[in-house]
């Protein structure tokens, strides 16, 4: 693993610094509709400036960007304490989707409005009964003339009350085997057979919702990658999900830890002995993330596709950020237990982080079956 960066790389880095030092997004406003307007003035910024995705190909409105550049962007934007923008999982996973399965009409009607930010996309897979076991899923689409017909639930829905297309992976065929009756989908959210039902969090907030779908429409040029393929087509969004989030998660990280040690240093407690162990055991941790999340740069760069160092990462800042908040909670005392303040919400919302983008149970079952060879769980 090399990690030091090629002229392009450090060219590309300082075009980025300049342009995010010329165009800070400002302050991190509390209330949540506002922090939405607030990511999504950022991601219309971006998209003015040519960086809103800079692993898209020029032909699509990106800048081309290696890997590398990719995690670098992400890196600046941490760094930088900008905001992820506004339509996170349209340009993530949203837009690559149609990229790779979708026909050229489709690219050119929906990439366009999803790097502006004008069309928000949200990611309808996960359902009361099916989330873990994604392809348990019970939503059933039927056709219908030149379209179809869809009716079922989905739930942790991020972003759908703020979201015009919805990508969908729903059951068309209830013979096959369960991984080859799904068909994915691009559902309007604009329609009142699509009920929208924000779900309130414990930090107060309602990133995301429960959707209820009956008898909503799908026109047949909505459909993705092919009739019973949908298996396949969410594995891209999928895959897509944390390639470039690692980078962007380590350094926030790095910098809840800087700003944690700042809050001990200013109540003299880097001089205890307990405090100072916790806060340098997850100084070495992020290091390690850090590192980590290059090494499988280096594998995709390598092998050409991510290795199991994605669920390694993600598995690894989801413990190292709960236990961060822990500590600082320690640290402040009473006080990071009120709510409204910055450590109390890191404190609740740190309880998700090992469920969302994949439980660590079913991390650890990917790292245990395809990093060390042992025997698939549950089988003999
Ligand atoms: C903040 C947040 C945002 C989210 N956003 C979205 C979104 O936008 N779109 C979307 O579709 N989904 C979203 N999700 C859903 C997320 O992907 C699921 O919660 C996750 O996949 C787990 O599914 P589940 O909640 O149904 O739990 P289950 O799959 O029912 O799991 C329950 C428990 O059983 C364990 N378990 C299950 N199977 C196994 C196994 N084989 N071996 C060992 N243990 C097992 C799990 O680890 C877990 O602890 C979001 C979740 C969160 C927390």
């Amino acid at each position: 693993m090399d990690l030091t960066f090629s002229e392009r790389e450090l060219a590309f880095r300082d075009e980025l610094r300049a342009w995010l030092a010329a165009n800070d997004p400002g302050p991190e406003p509390a209330e949540e509709a506002a922090h939405y307007a607030w990511r999504r003035d950022f991601q219309r910024r971006l998209y003015e400036g040519g960086w809103a995705a800079v692993h898209w190909p020029p032909e699509h409105g990106g800048r081309g960007a290696t890997l590398t550049e990719s995690a670098i962007f992400f890196e600046e934007l941490g760094r930088a304490r900008a905001p992820l923008p506004a339509n996170v999982l349209g340009i993530l996973l949203g837009g690559p989707t149609p990229m790779v399965w979708g026909t050229d009409a489709q690219k050119d009607r929906f990439l366009g409005p999803i790097l502006s930010g004008e069309e928000i996309w949200c990611q309808g897979f996960s359902e009361p009964d099916a989330g873990s076991d994604l392809a348990a899923l019970k939503t059933r689409a039927v056709p219908d003339g030149d379209g179809w017909r869809v009716t079922g639930q989905k739930v942790w829905t991020s972003g759908a009350q703020y979201s015009k297309w919805c990508m969908l992976v729903a059951r068309t065929d209830t013979e096959a085997a369960k991984h080859k009756g799904l068909t994915y989908f691009l559902m309007d959210m604009e329609q009142d057979a699509v009920q929208v039902r924000p779900l309130r969090q414990i930090t107060g907030e309602s990133e995301f919702n429960e959707l209820f779908i009956e008898d909503a429409w799908i026109a047949g040029d909505c459909l993705v990658g092919g009739v019973g393929n949908g298996w396949k087509v969410a594995l891209t969004t999928l895959m897509n999900e944390r390639a470039g989030l690692a980078f962007f998660l380590q350094v926030r990280l790095r910098r809840l830890l800087d700003d944690l040690i700042g809050e001990a240093a200013a109540r003299g407690l880097l001089q205890d002995d307990v405090v100072a162990d916790r806060l340098g055991a997850l100084h070495v941790k992020a290091e390690i993330l850090r590192l980590t999340a290059y090494r499988g740069l280096t594998a995709i760069e390598r092998y050409g596709q991510p290795g199991p160092e994605g669920s390694l990462t993600k598995w690894m800042w989801s413990e190292a950020n709960q236990e961060l908040a822990q500590v600082a909670a320690d640290v402040l005392g009473p006080e990071a237990l009120l709510q409204g303040t910055r450590w109390g919400y890191e404190l609740m919302r740190a309880r998700g982080n090992s469920i969302e983008g994949g439980t660590t149970e079913i991390l650890k079952n990917i790292v245990a079956e395809r990093v060390l060879g042992l025997p698939r769980a549950g089988r003999s």
